[in-house]
Order: C-alpha cells, then structure tokens, then sequence
C-alpha cells in the first residue's frame, strides 16, 4: 500500500499534464487549420479584396436570403449594386450605427462593411431586429469589390 499511494500520486501528475498536452496540440492545430483556410486549404473558393488582396471570406460561407445568396439593388444614388450573401466574413469589419434606413432586407438593420486590413468599403452587415429571425446575421460583398479565385 505505501507503494501505491505515491504511484497514484505519479499518475495523477501524468493525467493533469496529459489533459494540458492535448490542449495545447489542439490550438496548434486550430492554428494551422486557420493558416490552411487563408489559402483555401478546404477547396472553397476564396474571395479576396480588391484593394489589398486580403483575404475575405469563403465560398463555403455563402448563405441564401430570401432564397438567393446573389443580390441587385439599386441604392437611393441610383447605384447598382451587385453583392453576394455570407454568413461569415473574417476579413471584413462592421463600421458605424446599425441603421433601417432604405435596408432591402425587411427585419434587418444595416451598417457599413470594410476591409480589415486596407479599410476598402466592401458592403454591408445586416442584423436582425428580432433575434429569433434566421439568420440573425450576415455580410453583403459587392462582387465588384472582391477578386475571387
Ligand atoms: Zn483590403
């Protein structure tokens, strides 16, 4: 028995930095998966800014509103704009005071979306007034403002 009370003692040192081993492996992992996503590791197509040639998003992060993820608006300037939907976009920054003002999404306020890193206006972020509205949220990128490959 006073041999085993320190063997336990021993094993139980092991698990606790067995449990931190892992951990620390994981977000090595995580981190090269993000390194793999910048350069379209997981075979979407990538969606990189026009200006600065950073990274946006995913084709694998479009999402459909009002059943289609491709959408033509005209602006109150009379500006068409042409833009795709994703549920996600890393590269880009929501900018300023959400607003309904002329949003083309009903339930949905808007703000302005620029690039993280050149600061280039790519679109919009809508967010839902209700958040039980699905999606609750998502980015408008203007084709015109993205360079896909
Ligand atoms: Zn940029």
């Amino acid at each position: 028995m006073a041999v085993r009370t320190p063997h336990l003692t021993f094993l139980g040192k092991l698990l606790c930095s067995d449990i931190r081993y892992p951990l620390a492996l994981d977000s090595k992992m995580l981190f090269l998966v993000s390194s793999l996503e910048k350069v379209g590791g997981n075979g979407a197509k990538a969606y990189m800014c026009a200006a600065c040639d950073g990274l946006i998003t995913h084709s694998d992060r479009l999402i459909l509103v009002g059943g289609t993820h491709r959408h033509l608006f005209v602006n109150p300037a009379g500006v068409e704009c042409d833009f795709h939907t994703f549920y996600s976009c890393p590269g880009a920054i929501a900018v300023g005071e959400a607003t309904e003002v002329h949003t083309w999404f009903s339930g949905y306020t808007w703000r302005m979306a620029f690039c993280r890193q050149c600061g280039q206006h790519l679109g919009w972020y809508y967010e839902a007034l209700f958040k039980s509205k699905p999606p609750r949220e998502f980015w408008g990128i203007l084709i015109s403002q993205v360079i896909s490959q």
